[in-house]
């Protein structure tokens, strides 16, 4: 079975990178990118470490994750690739264990460089087996803007431990982990700093924990406002009027109903995109297309929804992104907003020239389910009439109801 490492067994020059890369940025990239060209490594090596002994204080994020962002950054430049071996070593986790077994895989007599910044190397004879990594390998050191080198620490490296150190003036980039973490978690634009593929992934899974989301008046006020330029004048209208009966109904069936505004606030924000926009967004955004998705694109505008609420308003309520995701088609297992928002939607005041309208709103605050079953069924036949396909989150939301 060949190993991830296989190539290394042909590799006489390699260049090692070592970090939590939690998560890996601009800084690394650019770094490894100038080492690659002043020092022709065959390959440079990304090692996301293990749970480091010397970070204390802070909950290094699972390995899985560290490794994924890394690989679905570097893998497209030929020369970088990514090692699993440090995040799948039990126990602590050595850079010193880690370049001793290199060593044994690369061909006898190969250059291995390890990649440090000036902080860490500053730091480098607290590390376990220091004196043993010192001989192990060649070190590229680079300044980093906010740490000096000592020009006395670097002599004695030399002198006392045999070192092989060459300071490399590389990019001076003032980006770190530590800032886009506090970035994310402070709601912060992270853009520029890390490949958007790391930075999605963080975002996917709420690695930096997004603050809890602001749902206050004010900010509601703002987002309403940049609804307001970004929606045809009629949209907008609909767009209120679903807010008002959202309200209404919420109040009426005892939901939250600060949470039934904001979803009814963000419905549509991605309905008047483009068809082209649309379909390039969902597969930016990883939003999977079926074939009933695919052939009416306009459909996505729900799903779309709910990404952009979180992406562009930082709305990461869950309840209120799946009322948005689920407006359109309706699904299984909907929930009390949900549905207010899918009939808040169908009957907002100043909704007119619908046929089954008047009979919804008779029923919409007595019998919710007798007014959703009324729209959809009205709906689906529409739509058969048309010959459209239906969702199959359309047939389970009418199962239910
Ligand atoms: P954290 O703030 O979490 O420590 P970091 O940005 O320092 O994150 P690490 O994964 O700790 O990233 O760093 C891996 C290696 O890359 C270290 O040798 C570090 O010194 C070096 N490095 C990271 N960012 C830079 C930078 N902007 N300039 C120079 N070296 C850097
Ligand atoms: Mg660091």
């Amino acid at each position: 079975m060949p190993s991830a490492h296989d190539f290394l067994e042909r590799c006489d020059k390699l260049a090692v990178m070592g970090g939590t890369f939690d998560p890996i940025h601009n800084g690394h990239i650019a770094i490894a990118s100038a080492v690659l060209q002043e020092f022709s490594p065959r390959r440079v090596l990304f090692v996301p470490g293990g749970r480091p002994p010397h970070k204390p204080g802070y909950d290094v994020t699972n390995g899985e994750h560290r490794f994924k962002m890394t690989l679905s950054a570097v893998c497209e430049n030929p020369a970088f690739d990514v090692s699993r071996m440090e995040i799948d070593r039990k126990g602590p986790s050595y850079t010193v264990d880690t370049m001793a077994k290199l060593r044994e895989i690369c061909p006898p007599g190969a250059k291995i460089y390890f990649i440090i910044g000036a902080d860490a190397l500053m730091e480098i004879l607290t590390w376990h087996g220091a004196e043993k990594l010192l001989g192990l390998c060649e070190f590229i050191a680079l300044h980093r803007p906010g740490y000096d080198f000592d020009e006395k620490y670097i002599e004695d490296l030399r002198e006392k431990y045999g070192a092989i150190i060459h300071i490399f003036e590389g990019p001076l980039l003032q980006i770190s982990g530590t800032e886009i973490r506090k970035k994310f978690a402070e709601g912060q634009a992270v853009g520029g700093l890390l490949p958007r593929v790391a930075e999605d992934h963080a975002r996917e899974n709420s690695l930096y924990s997004l603050p809890a989301p602001d749902l206050s008046q004010s900010h509601f006020e703002t987002v309403k406002l940049s609804i307001s330029t970004l929606l045809s004048p009629r949209r907008f209208k609909h767009t209120l009027g679903t807010i008002i009966e959202a309200e209404k109904l919420a109040a009426h069936y005892g939901a939250d109903v600060n949470k039934a505004r904001w979803a009814a606030l963000l419905h549509d924000c991605a309905k008047e995109f483009s068809a082209a926009k649309k379909r390039l967004l969902c597969e930016r955004w990883c939003i999977a297309l079926d074939e009933v998705l695919s052939a009416h694109i306009d459909i996505t505008h729900s799903l779309l929804g709910a990404e952009s609420a979180r992406r562009n308003y930082q709305i990461n309520d869950p309840e209120i992104l799946q009322a948005i995701a689920f407006h359109t088609t309706g699904g299984a297992n909907m929930t009390l907003l949900d549905k207010i928002i899918l009939l808040a939607d169908f009957i907002d005041p100043y909704r007119e020239d619908y046929p089954p309208l008047e009979e919804m709103r008779r029923h919409a605050y007595t019998d919710m389910k007798k007014a959703l079953r009324i729209g959809m069924e009205y709906n689906v036949q529409d739509l058969q009439a048309r010959g459209n396909a239906i969702h199959p989150w359309t047939r389970d939301a009418m199962k239910e109801i």
